[in-house]
């Protein structure tokens, strides 16, 4: 197989943006607008793991429904494969749906509990029209191993599983349709600690079995570490510093990107790492700081930072790493 980076692209967002805009309430208050996604320009390849972190509100969940067009964008492109979907009509957005399908992070609401397993796993089956009942039957039953049930599951209810089974449940459903692309919208995050690992290695395995593309969102470094190949961080809908994933950890550039790696406790006591605290709470996204979004919280704030915002550029020509930050202009 060619190293990844020689993989065709399969996913490019280019200057995607999104914003709620305000209005006047019942109340005559103003509600002003909120950009939650701000000219995002994102590659993912065939086969490859991107790994979207920020803190919560930092709009990467919209980032990854926009992608999907489950909400609508306000500016930019959407490739898949090369074809923009944004021109893509409502039967052609329907077909291509099959490919690009979504792990939600509520395991507890995104599955219908007057469903079995059986219904919940076929329904995106039925929904394409593949197969004839018999066939889906046993494409159920074949997924359904794959990521650790079986038989004895089919007639039970959602209320009857762990949450780690109901992730399981939901990939299940993902992948029955055998997509290319997965918005992984923070998949771990409700789930115990103990069984995050067994989840994740169970992705990771799909993945790479399937040739799968995962764009994984999560609000936390440590756990995107072990599934991504490169990594992109969000701050209020800016993507400030993508890198490999080696590189990131070893090399963090961008001064936000230094205070989440800080914060990962590292499972040795004569290692000790430095906490970067970050001073004040993460803005509001109805009032985005001007200039440097991050430069309300940086230790290295200068001047030129209050009024000019950095552009996510590479570090040099043939480099993969790409940073937001006048520190390394
Ligand atoms: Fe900090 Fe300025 Fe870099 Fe923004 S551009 S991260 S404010 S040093």
């Amino acid at each position: 197989m060619p190293e990844l980076h020689e993989q065709p692209v399969l996913l490019e967002t280019r200057n995607l943006s999104r914003v709620f805009r305000g209005k006047r309430s019942l109340f005559r208050f103003h509600v002003p607008s909120v950009h939650a996604v701000n000219n995002v320009s994102l590659r993912l390849r065939e086969h490859e793991v991107l790994g979207l972190v920020g803190e919560s509100g930092c709009g990467k969940s919209t980032l990854g429904r926009t992608i999907l067009r489950l909400i609508e964008p306000s500016g930019g492109e959407i490739f898949f494969k090369g074809q923009n979907i944004l021109n893509c009509n409502p039967e052609e957005m329907r077909q291509l749906r099959q490919k690009m399908q979504i792990i939600f992070q509520d395991v507890y609401s995104s599955l219908n509990p007057r469903m079995t397993v059986e219904e919940i796993v076929r329904a995106p089956l039925d929904v394409f029209h593949l197969g004839t009942p018999a066939e889906k039957k046993a494409k159920v039953l074949q997924i359904l191993e794959e990521v650790g049930l079986g038989e004895q599951h089919l007639h039970r209810f959602p209320h009857e599983f762990s949450g780690g089974q109901r992730q399981r449940i939901g990939f299940a459903r993902a992948l029955i349709v055998q997509p290319e692309l997965v918005i992984c919208d923070e998949p771990v995050s409700a789930l115990d600690v103990s069984v995050r690992a067994q989840v994740l290695n169970l992705m990771k395995r799909l993945q790479i079995e399937k040739g799968l593309s995962y764009l994984f969102i999560s609000h936390d470094l440590s756990v995107v570490k072990h599934i991504s190949n490169r990594i992109a961080v969000m701050y209020l809908g800016n993507i400030v510093e993508l890198s490999e994933s080696e590189e990131l950890y070893q090399n963090p550039l961008h001064p936000y990107t230094q205070a989440l790696l800080s914060a990962i406790p590292i499972p040795d006591p004569e290692n000790k790492r430095q906490r970067i605290l970050l001073e004040g709470d993460l803005p509001s996204p109805y009032a985005i700081p001007q200039g440097c979004p991050f430069h309300t919280r940086c230790p290295y704030a200068q001047e030129r930072c209050l009024k000019e915002k950095p552009e996510l550029k590479a570090l040099s020509s043939n480099s993969q790493h790409s940073l937001a930050c006048f520190l390394h202009a």
